[in-house]
């Protein structure tokens, strides 16, 4: 899985920067703060002290070890959930830092996706093959097929005029479950139906994103599309990535 690990840097650099701008915030709030604080008791003081060193060890310790789950890709922090509540805390805030720079939204995101199938790499939990839903996005299908796979993957008719197909093949040789939604309700309400343990969603930056802090506590491992034909038409997916990812969460090798 090492060689697709490339965007990771851009949210670990922002997520470094994060906790420098928090421990700077810190003394800053601390400074303005003390002088007031003084005149009331040396212990008022030294309780807001400790409040503020504690704040400071509690946040910055767990971004820390978040980066350094990420690079690593070993288990640094126990709950997956603690995992997600953080980055909801960082994603904002490095969205934020990202458009200082004038970074694209976009590079942010897709950082923040390889990140977090990081982390998930990082559990290295096994799930059994019954327990995987691929998600795909509408758009990976032909824009004028007239089959409707999103009511039912079986209605397509396989003949190959998209990369369906080539999916329904995967879901066969690993016998998992394959739903197609046009949006963040469907998607929900699939997840809601088939509870999967794990869900592995191809979408584009901006969906994936979302649907990752959408469905927690349930673990997304996040595959990009790919977009040769402009946004949410006729869109393409890395067949290898997808299927290397598969292999992982099933196996642990690729
Ligand atoms: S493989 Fe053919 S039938 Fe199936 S969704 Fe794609 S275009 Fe439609």
């Amino acid at each position: 899985m090492k060689k697709y690990k490339s965007k990771k840097a851009v949210f670990i650099f922002l997520s470094v920067l994060s906790i420098a701008v928090l421990i700077l915030l810190s003394f800053l709030l601390w400074y303005l703060i003390q002088p007031r604080v003084a005149t009331f008791s040396k212990y008022v003081a030294l309780g807001v002290k400790l409040v503020l060193v504690v704040f400071i060890l509690g946040v910055s310790g767990g971004l820390f070890l978040i980066v350094l789950s990420a690079i690593t890709e070993k288990d640094f922090l126990l709950p997956y959930g603690k995992k997600q509540i953080t980055i909801k805390v960082l994603f904002p805030i490095n969205l934020f830092l990202a458009k200082i720079f004038g970074w694209s939204k976009e590079m942010v995101r897709e950082s923040f996706v390889e990140v977090n199938n990081s982390l998930f790499l990082a559990q290295g939990k096994r799930i059994k093959n019954d327990r995987v839903l691929v998600l795909l996005p509408q758009c990976l299908q032909k824009f004028d097929c007239a089959h409707k796979v999103t009511a039912d993957i079986d209605n397509c008719n396989r003949c190959g005029g998209c990369l369906i197909n080539d999916i329904i093949e995967l879901k066969e040789k690993y016998n998992l479950s394959l739903a197609v939604a046009t949006g963040g309700t469907l998607a929900r309400k699939v997840v809601v139906e088939k509870r999967p343990t794990v869900i592995i969603a191809v979408a584009c930056d901006r969906d994936l994103t979302s649907g990752i802090q959408d469905v927690f506590p349930i673990p997304v491992y996040g595959v990009l599309n790919q977009r040769p034909n402009g946004p949410c038409v006729n869109t393409r997916v890395d067949m290898r990535k997808l299927e290397s990812a598969i292999k992982f969460i099933l196996n642990g090798v690729d």
